[in-house]
C-alpha cells in the first residue's frame, strides 16, 4: 500500500514535472534518493499513508490533457514532493494566485534567526505596509519564547520554516548525525506547531552548513540562497542596502533570487524599509520559498536559486 502510494506519487511527478535540468536535479544521487524518501516518511512521526493513498485513480490513468494544457497560475497544488504536506498538521505550499510564473519578475526574501520580540514585528509592519510576503526561517527555542511573533508572521501570509532548535555553531552542527539534525528540525517544528497550529515543509541549516550527503538523507531540500548581503557582519543599514541592491560576493538581485538576511538586527530592518519599496518599483513580485519552488518547476528549472540537496520529485522518480 505504502509502496504503491509512493509509486503513484512518483508517476505523477514524472508526468507533471518536466523539469529541473540544473538546479534541483543535479545533486541527487540514485541511492540517496531512495534513502531520503524513507527517512522523510519517518521524520515527523506521521507516515503519510492517507496523502499517498489519496490519488490512486489519477495516476493509474495519467491524464494527458492535464499536461497538454498547463495552467501555470492554477498550479496551486504542486507536484513537488517536498511540498506535499504529510498530513493536515502541515502548512500548505502557497498558491501562485496573482503571480504569472513565466513572466513575472520574482524574488524571495528570507529572514533567519528570529523571532525577535521587537525587530521581527517591525519588519512585519514593513512587509504589511508594502503588501508583500517573505519567508522566515525561525529558531525553535526562540519560537517558544515569542510564539505570538511567529503566529503573526504566519497569519500575515508569510511562510515559516525551520532553522534548527538551538542554532548550534557551525562546527557543532556539522558534527551532528543525521538523526541529530533531524531532531533539531523536529523540535523546532514542535515549537512552530505550538505557536501556529501547524508544522513546516522545509528547513534551512544553521549557517547553511549541511553536507550534501546528510541533506539527502534528511530528505527535504535544504533551502539556501543566491544573495547573501552579509548583514550579520555589516550591521549598517546603508551597507546592507548596497549589498542587496547592487550585489555582494557574486550574488545579485535578479529574477528568481533568494535573498538571505537576519531581521534580528535593527540595521537589517532599516535597510529593508528602503529595499522593499525600491524592488517593488523595479517591478519585482515578492514570493515565498514554496512559491519560488513551484515557479522554478514551471519554468523548467531555469532559476539559479540554490536549493539543496534532497532529491526532487523528478530525481526520486528516476531512481525507482
Ligand atoms: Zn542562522
Amino acid at each position: 500500500m505504502k509502496r504503491t502510494g509512493k509509486l503513484i506519487c512518483i508517476i505523477l511527478a514524472a508526468v507533471l514535472c518536466v523539469v529541473c535540468a540544473c538546479g534541483c536535479g543535479m545533486i541527487a544521487g540514485e541511492k540517496t534518493a531512495a534513502a531520503a524518501t524513507t527517512i522523510t516518511s519517518g521524520e515527523d512521526e506521521v507516515v503519510p499513508e492517507e496523502t499517498q493513498a489519496a490519488a490512486p485513480e489519477q495516476s493509474a490513468a495519467p491524464e494527458p490533457a492535464a499536461t497538454a494544457t498547463p495552467e501555470p497560475t492554477q498550479q496551486a497544488v504542486t507536484e513537488i514532493k517536498q511540498l506535499q504536506p504529510k498530513s493536515d498538521k502541515f502548512m500548505q505550499p502557497k498558491s501562485l494566485e496573482g503571480i504569472d510564473p513565466l513572466n513575472d519578475k520574482v524574488i524571495a526574501l528570507t529572514f533567519d534567526d528570529g523571532p525577535n520580540p521587537v525587530k521581527t514585528p517591525e519588519l512585519l509592519d514593513i512587509l504589511e505596509e508594502n503588501d508583500v510576503v517573505a519567508t522566515f526561517f525561525v529558531v525553535g527555542n526562540l519560537v517558544e519564547q515569542f510564539p505570538d511573533v511567529v503566529k503573526r508572521a504566519y497569519e500575515d501570509g508569510n511562510e515559516i520554516a525551520t532553522h534548527s532548535y538551538t542554532h548550534p555553531e557551525a562546527a557543532e552542527w556539522k558534527g551532528l548525525s543525521v538523526e541529530g539534525q533531524l531532531a533539531q528540525y523536529t523540535q523546532a517544528n514542535d515549537a512552530i506547531e505550538a505557536a501556529t497550529g501547524l508544522r513546516t515543509l522545509f528547513d534551512r541549516p544553521p549557517g547553511g552548513n549541511t553536507p550534501e550527503e546528510k541533506a539527502e538523507q534528511i530528505g527535504r531540500e535544504q533551502i539556501l540562497w543566491s544573495v547573501d548581503p552579509e548583514d550579520w557582519k555589516y550591521k549598517d543599514a546603508d551597507t546592507v542596502y548596497e549589498h542587496v541592491m547592487n550585489g555582494w560576493n557574486g550574488g545579485v538581485v535578479q529574477d528568481g533570487a533568494v535573498v538571505l538576511s537576519h531581521e534580528i538586527y535593527q540595521s537589517t530592518v532599516d535597510a529593508y524599509g528602503r529595499i522593499i519599496p525600491e524592488l517593488k518599483e523595479k517591478g519585482y513580485k515578492f514570493v515565498t520559498i514554496s512559491q519560488m519552488m513551484q515557479i522554478a518547476e514551471i519554468r523548467g528549472g531555469e532559476l539559479t536559486y540554490l536549493f539543496r540537496s534532497a532529491p526532487t520529485a523528478k530525481a526520486a522518480a528516476e531512481s525507482e
